[in-house]
């Protein structure tokens, strides 16, 4: 049996993708990944604490604000909020990122999506007209086919390169707050974040919850951050910027773990030696391509190449990209979504076209 669409990912693309194909009656098999590190499960929304701008998910007192925004009349259709989340005295509640992907993919369920818990290994997209099946082989050594394909396989954080870093990863070093913050080792203890963007500030904010105290190592004087989360991290007692440094290596023992972090100064300053029981590293993302071994145009850094302005072609017909494997510059959850969309309905088109002939 050749598949009409197979979708690999299965983050907020590869399920808005999957939510539109199914409506559309393409019965897509969606291949989710698994918890190799390349393409994970749920995608790096899985890794993120509050969404606070996805549209349709306002934090604060949702009850409140849906109150004013839907007639009266409708009032009966509303959630109460979540018991247990107050701020400043007032019902909060913010979506978790973990929530909202899952509730992505309930969705794409729904309307009959097929997923299968593997990853995609290899690619042979062949030569021909579009519409032409395309094989792919899964991590199990099994093969689909289909006539379109979507990749939504993401991107995936990046570390620093020092072999001590790798010496001490699950150790002390980590590229996710959220998923090892809570650690008791990380507990009233001193953490280093790495890194000046929002992933940055994110990580460093929440890391508070937990640490005794958060350095955020930066290279510059300036952080990348959007303003409003930079000003919450610069605001927060328990964050210290460490301005124009690089991490040199780190260090510890066997019983602990990491306990120290080396820190150069890009400017000339002395080396610092800051006692920490953690490095967070958060410096930015790699696409997850390597599985299609060039066999897709790729920019300089690795994300797959859009042909065809404002629509999801790649450089192979019948091929779609959708979300942050093409894309190194919004990187947004709801970039993805809308991606992930386009890609099903220009999956769906070219469909059209194939039957017609
Ligand atoms: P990013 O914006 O690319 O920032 C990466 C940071 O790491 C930069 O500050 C960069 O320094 C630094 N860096 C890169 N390579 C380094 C190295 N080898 N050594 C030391 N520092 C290094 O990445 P991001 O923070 O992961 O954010 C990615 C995208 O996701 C952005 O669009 C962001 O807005 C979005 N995001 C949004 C939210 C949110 O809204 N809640 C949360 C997380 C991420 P330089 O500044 O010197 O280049």
């Amino acid at each position: 049996m050749v598949e009409k669409v197979v979708i690999i990912g299965s983050g907020p693309a590869g399920w808005s993708a999957a939510i539109y194909a199914a409506r559309a009656n393409l019965s897509p098999l969606l291949y989710e990944g698994t918890m190799k590190p390349d393409m994970i499960p749920l995608g790096q929304l899985a890794f993120t604490t509050e969404v606070e701008n996805y549209p349709g998910f306002p934090a604060g007192d949702i009850r409140a604000f849906v109150e004013t925004a839907v007639d009266k009349d409708r009032h009966y259709n509303l959630p109460p909020a979540p018991k247990g989340h107050v701020r400043d005295g007032r019902p909060h509640y913010a979506v978790q990122g973990v929530e909202l992907v899952e509730l992505m993919k309930q969705q794409a369920l729904n309307f009959g999506t097929r997923v299968v818990g593997d990853d995609i290994v290899s690619v042979d997209f062949g030569e021909g007209p579009p519409g032409r099946p395309h094989r792919l082989t899964t991590g199990e050594g099994k093969t689909v086919e289909a006539r379109t394909v979507i990749v939504a396989t993401g991107a995936r954080a990046n570390y620093l390169g020092l072999p001590s870093e790798e010496h001490y990863k699950n150790r002390g070093v980590s590229a996710c707050a959220v998923c090892d913050g809570a650690l008791p080792r990380f507990r009233n203890k001193p953490l280093v974040v790495v890194g000046g963007g929002d992933s940055a500030v994110e990580e460093a904010t929440y890391l508070t919850n937990f640490a005794s105290r958060v350095f955020l190592v930066h290279r510059r004087d300036e952080l990348r951050a959007s303003k409003i989360m930079a000003q919450r991290a610069l605001t927060n007692p328990k964050i210290e910027m460490v301005w124009n440094s690089a991490i040199d290596e780190v260090r510890g023992d066997d019983k602990s773990g990491l306990t120290t972090v080396m820190v150069k100064s890009t400017v000339g300053a002395p080396t610092l030696e800051m006692p920490a029981a953690g490095m967070f590293v958060a410096i930015g993302h790699t696409p997850n391509t390597a599985f299609l071994d060039g066999k897709l145009e790729m920019n300089d850094k690795g994300y797959l190449r859009l042909t065809v302005p404002f629509r999801t072609n790649t450089s192979v017909a019948g091929v779609f990209a959708a979300g942050d494997v093409s894309d190194d510059y919004y990187r947004q959850a709801i970039t993805s979504a809308g991606t992930g969309c386009m890609a099903a309905l220009d999956a769906e088109r070219l469909l059209a076209q194939f039957e017609h002939h």
